[in-house]
């Protein structure tokens, strides 16, 4: 689908360009339909909005939000992102966002309290003013460049392998919405629930089929496509799961600007013989 990225990032979280200059490249790209994706926030919607006005270029309402699944068997909470798209009554899911904000919020002064320790320095008025001041837009990656910033670390992946991933000592959870209830609310604004890169979550193949078999069980409409830099047989086993389950796919880039300068704005891989593209289900 060429022309269409439903998955993208401004500096209102952990993008690098402003909602308005996000715009500005996806029109250079060709891109007509766009979807701003940023992390448990839609503050950004108004400015790209105004960007696009009189522009052949459509904004997709969106949010990538923090969500969580468990398996019955295991008391282990896996993390998970799901992409709300096209919602035509947002206040619903705005109103779970502000939880989702404040919990963001907590969180980043949480992992920067766990690094202080670790590292010797106490970063979190750093990390701030990454953001403007605006705790709640936080994320991992505002954390990791500034420890690379201040030398602690050469690469951010060198922070989230050293200290802020998963397993690793300043890792805190993202304890907010579980997936039923991220769905459920999606719903409640009219608005598409799609699951966000299905093999980005270090998930054995196993745990990848149950995500994708309990995200349809919910009600979830549409699963991502793995990028083309996945394996095949990896992207072929996403292809079965969404046709077993008789979901629509989405399409997005997850463009972050110069934060992750090797992802493309409007690179998506292609959709298959049979497949059927969620966009083809938005309301004008
Ligand atoms: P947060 O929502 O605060 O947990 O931050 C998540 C963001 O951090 C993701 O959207 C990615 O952009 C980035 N991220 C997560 N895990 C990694 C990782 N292992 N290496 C590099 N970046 C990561
Ligand atoms: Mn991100
Ligand atoms: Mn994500
Ligand atoms: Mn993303």
């Amino acid at each position: 689908m060429h022309g269409v990225d439903l998955h993208t990032h401004s500096n209102i979280s952990d993008g690098t360009l402003s909602p308005g200059e996000l715009v500005s490249a996806a029109i250079q790209q060709g891109i007509h339909t766009l979807a701003l994706t940023d992390h448990d926030t839609m503050d950004g919607l108004a400015l790209a909005e105004q960007a696009a006005q009189g522009q052949d270029l459509k904004i997709i309402s969106g949010v990538e939000i923090s969500s969580q699944w468990s398996r019955p068997a295991t008391k282990k909470s896996y993390s998970v992102h799901v992409v709300a798209l096209n919602m035509q009554n947002p206040a619903p899911l705005q109103a779970l966002l502000e939880q989702q904000k404040q919990i963001r919020a907590e969180r980043a002064k949480q992992i920067c309290d766990l690094l202080t320790p670790l590292i010797g320095q106490d970063i979190y008025n750093d990390v701030l003013l990454k953001v403007e001041g605006v705790a709640d837009r936080i994320t991992r990656t505002h954390i990791a460049k500034t420890l690379q910033e201040k030398g602690i670390v050469t690469r951010v992946q060198q922070a989230f392998d050293k200290y802020i991933k998963e397993g690793k000592k300043a890792y805190v959870k993202f304890d907010g919405l579980s997936l039923e209830d991220t769905i459920r609310v999606i719903h409640d604004s009219q608005g598409f629930a799609v699951l966000a890169h299905p093999t980005r979550y270090d998930l054995s193949a196993t745990n990848i089929r149950y995500l994708i078999e309990i995200f349809a069980k919910y009600g979830g409409d549409a699963v991502e496509l793995p990028p083309n830099i996945d394996p095949a047989s990896t992207r072929q086993m996403v292809d079965r799961m969404i046709a077993e389950h008789g979901l629509k796919v989405s399409v997005g880039s997850d463009f972050h600007g110069e934060n992750m300068p090797w992802i493309k704005l409007g690179n998506i891989p292609r959709v298959k013989d049979g497949q059927i593209g969620i966009w083809e289900s938005f309301v004008e």
